[in-house]
């Protein structure tokens, strides 16, 4: 699997996405609250809307932080070899949470993983 956007840890990128969600909903609510004061009447339908869209993007959010809860209760602890921390690592190959180091359980791919690394 190839994650293209971000180099770290799978459970770190799904807070990232949870937070992203967060302050979209929240960015997209304040806008349209501001579509009141600027458009008066006009502006309610606009703040509406807005509003929708802004609660779906929380939903979102919240949905995206319980499946990263779901998903670190199944995740593999283990200690890091590189910084010697405790990471989680979900699947079989992950990066530390700490250090971002590729860890794999699978010894096939570990020299992938350590050309990853390097390049
Ligand atoms: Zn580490």
């Amino acid at each position: 699997m190839n994650r293209i956007f971000f180099k770290s840890a799978k459970i770190n990128e799904f807070r990232l996405w949870g937070l992203v969600f967060t302050l979209v909903g929240m960015g997209i609510m304040i806008l349209g609250t501001a579509g009141i004061v600027l458009w008066g009447q006009a502006g309610k339908i606009v703040a509406g809307i807005f509003m929708i869209f802004g609660m779906i993007s929380l939903l979102i959010s919240v949905a995206v932080y319980f499946w990263a809860g779901m998903m670190s209760t199944s995740a593999t602890m283990l200690e890091c070899p590189e910084c010697g921390r405790q990471t989680k690592m979900l699947g079989k190959t992950d990066r530390c949470m700490f250090c971002r180091t590729m860890l794999t359980l699978d010894p096939n791919q570990a020299r992938d993983a350590a050309n990853e690394v390097n390049a």
